[in-house]
């Protein structure tokens, strides 16, 4: 079976790597630049537009999915009038416009923050009308990794705020000042009949640092477990209600004892990474299953899970591992700010997998093989 990927980046590594145990072969397609997935399959590059290139892309493919949300939905059309992409269109969309998301989510019975677009300048006054101070504004499309973000704590500074994020259209939203951050990450499927899977990894708590993921425990603890299934429960029905095949994930703040939707990625999510070894299935695997309608697999943890991410620095390959650690390097050109890849430490206690985690982390970046970039 052969699987194209739009994106080629860690997240289709990691896709790759899982698929060669089910025997599948990939093609990847991605703008020009670095990519993550040498030696793991053929790599088309160029303008995600370009028709001939994506039919070039499509020949001989038996399915299509993305490890990137931001593709242009038109080349998601044009591939499906030749081979079946999952997820469709409809995940895409929501998941690439961040009012749109917030409004899907509100549809699907789950609270999110106050919110009004800005999409020029003309919407100031609106916005701030509706949405309390501190606030964040946050482009619609494109953000990632904190990017596209800024604080607003006066109203004079929205204009500011605005033009440094390159005025184009925005979400104002309020500043949560949530007491932990959680997320879900979850997979359907359908059986040759038709028949829907879904399946539910353990909650997953979030760390960030400077609106980059920097850590993960999963099976999440310190969690009411009433917040975690009423979060589980909405993530049911967003991917129902989207038809989704493959895995979504859906970010979530907690504050005061109210569970509000953060975002959603249509797609494997880095706060599932710990899946790979303390998963029976992992996410990438049954993401795949789902692509090519296979059977899903068993999500249940093995242990408790602690990921870091590794970033901007390149660690040293040679220091030495704790048994329960798994390093994985996604060969990037080290940058500040940017995820080079992630640790895992799986134990029976999340004490134990917390402090051979932080002994991993504090090794591997004690003779970084190349500089703070
Ligand atoms: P996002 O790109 O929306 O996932 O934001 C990245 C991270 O920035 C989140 O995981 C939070 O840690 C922080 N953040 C984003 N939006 C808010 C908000 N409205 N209130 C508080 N923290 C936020």
């Amino acid at each position: 079976m052969k699987i194209g990927v739009l994106g080629a980046g860690q997240l289709g590594r990691m896709l790759a790597q899982a698929g060669a145990r089910l025997g599948m072969q990939f093609r990847f397609l991605s703008p020009p630049g670095e990519t993550c997935v040498q030696g793991l399959g053929e790599l088309l590059q160029g303008d995600l537009l370009d028709d001939a290139l994506l039919d070039r892309f499509a020949a001989d493919l038996d399915a299509v999915t993305i490890e990137w949300e931001n593709v242009p939905t038109a080349a998601i059309e044009r591939l499906a009038r030749r081979v079946p992409v999952r997820p469709g269109v409809a995940s895409l969309q929501c998941g690439q416009d961040r009012i749109h998301e917030k409004q899907f989510f509100r549809e699907c019975g789950l609270q999110v923050q106050a919110f009004a677009p800005v999409d020029a300048p003309r919407d100031f006054e609106a916005a701030l009308q509706a949405v309390p101070l501190p606030a964040m504004l946050k482009t619609r499309r494109m953000g990632y990794d904190g990017k596209g973000q800024a604080k607003v704590l006066t109203r004079a500074s929205l204009a500011d705020a605005f033009a440094s994020l390159g005025s184009v259209p925005c979400i104002l939203e309020a500043f949560v000042p949530f007491d932990s951050e959680i997320s879900i990450v979850a997979v359907r499927g359908l059986d040759a009949s038709g028949r829907e899977d879904m399946r539910l990894w353990s909650a997953c708590r979030n760390e960030h640092r400077e609106g980059i993921l920097d850590c993960t425990v999963a099976p999440a603890s310190g969690i009411p477990d009433a917040a975690i299934q009423r979060a589980q429960a909405g993530v049911r029905t967003v991917l129902s209600r989207l038809r989704h095949e493959g895995v979504l994930a859906v970010e979530f703040f907690l504050c005061n004892g109210e569970l509000i939707a953060n975002e959603m990625a249509p797609r494997v999510h880095n706060s599932g990474h710990w899946t790979i070894e303390g998963a029976r299935t992992s996410q990438f695997e049954n993401h795949l299953r789902a692509v090519a309608r296979m059977p899903l697999g068993d999500t249940a943890a093995t242990g408790v899970s602690v990921m870091r991410n590794l970033i901007g620095v390149v660690p040293a390959p040679s220091a030495a591992l704790p048994a329960s650690v798994h390093l994985h390097l996604y060969g990037k050109q080290p940058r500040a700010r940017r995820k080079l890849g992630h640790l895992t430490s799986v134990a029976q206690q999340e004490s134990l997998a917390m402090s051979d985690a932080d002994a991993a982390f504090a090794a591997l970046h004690a003779q970084p093989a190349s500089a703070r970039g």
